[in-house]
């Protein structure tokens, strides 16, 4: 059933595509160096202005706190093509307001797991990431791997974190990413009891911090998301968000929807029939149509 449902999403994602109209020279570079910032006309992030194709429809998903989660999530089990990026260890002054442009363009609400430093340094970045829909997760003070310090120090990363995000914005995260992803059974728990964060881990990781050129990064997030899957990508790296416009785009295209992790883990937990259908359509009403077949799977 799965792959039944699958395959129709490759074939609505290739009309998709056609009707997008994506010229031959555009599918010869997608494996190769597609850097919007060759684009000597827009400067350094190209299509910065000029407006993106393709906009995320708009869900209203209802997050109850008092939800029971689970103790981690790198995915939530789910045919339906509904997907989480998110961005760690910003803000950073330059690059973290870039790329909420980038997503405001497209109508994509995502994560982000801030470090307290960071937060600290630049609470007005922290505060425009809330009022623009996004959610704002907990990623420690100092970037420090909580597996491995003891639980005084712990517990001082983690309240830390949390009261930087809080006196930006005003808003308690409930989610917690491990910096390095260095996290145990044991830590989790702890996690959950103590501050009843659920920790997120992640699906699809296209090791951008290893910076292997933004063609890259953007074509493996494309590639290897599935649905219901947790992206990982880090704000603090131009190419980064150089690939960005390239892998958001890629995965609308494909007909996938953007939420935040939260709304992501509330969907796990109710019948995806009861979830407000799109308004808008992507490309044509009969992708639409195909693609609301998804939700009453
Ligand atoms: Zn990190």
């Amino acid at each position: 059933m799965s792959k039944l449902t699958l395959l129709l999403f490759s074939a609505v994602s290739l009309c998709s595509i056609f009707f997008a109209g994506c010229n031959s020279s555009e599918k010869k570079n997608g494996n190769t160096a597609y850097l919007e910032g060759n684009n000597k006309k827009g400067g350094l992030f190209g299509r910065h202005g000029e407006g993106p194709r393709l906009r995320n429809p708009n869900f209203s998903i209802q997050v109850d706190p008092n939800l029971a989660r689970s103790l981690t999530y790198s995915r939530i089990k789910t045919q339906a093509p509904f997907i989480a990026m998110t961005f760690d260890d910003g803000p950073h002054p330059v690059y973290t307001p870039r790329l909420l442009d980038i997503l405001k363009a497209r109508n994509i609400k995502a994560t982000f797991f801030v470090v307290g430093t960071n937060t600290r340094r630049y609470p007005g970045i922290i505060r425009r990431m809330i009022a623009e829909g996004h959610e704002v997760g907990n990623h420690t003070v100092n970037h420090k791997y909580l597996s491995r310090i003891s639980v005084e120090q712990a517990r001082a990363e983690v309240m830390g974190c949390e009261r930087a995000i809080i006196a930006a914005c005003g808003v308690r995260p409930t989610i917690l990413r491990p910096p390095g992803g260095h996290i145990n059974n044991q830590v989790k728990v702890w996690l959950n009891r103590e501050f009843g964060y659920s920790t997120i881990m992640w699906a699809v990781d296209p090791e951008d911090w290893k910076r292997p050129g933004s063609g890259v990064v953007a074509q493996r997030i494309i590639t290897e998301t599935d649905p219901g899957e947790i992206v990982l990508a880090h704000d603090i790296h131009g190419p980064t968000i150089a690939a960005m416009p390239r892998a958001l785009d890629g995965l609308l295209s494909k007909g996938y929807r953007f939420v935040t992790v939260s709304q992501l883990i509330s969907l796990e937990r109710r019948k995806l029939a009861d979830i407000e259908t799109p308004k808008e359509n992507l490309h044509n009403s009969d992708y639409s149509k195909k693609s609301l077949a998804l939700f009453s799977d």
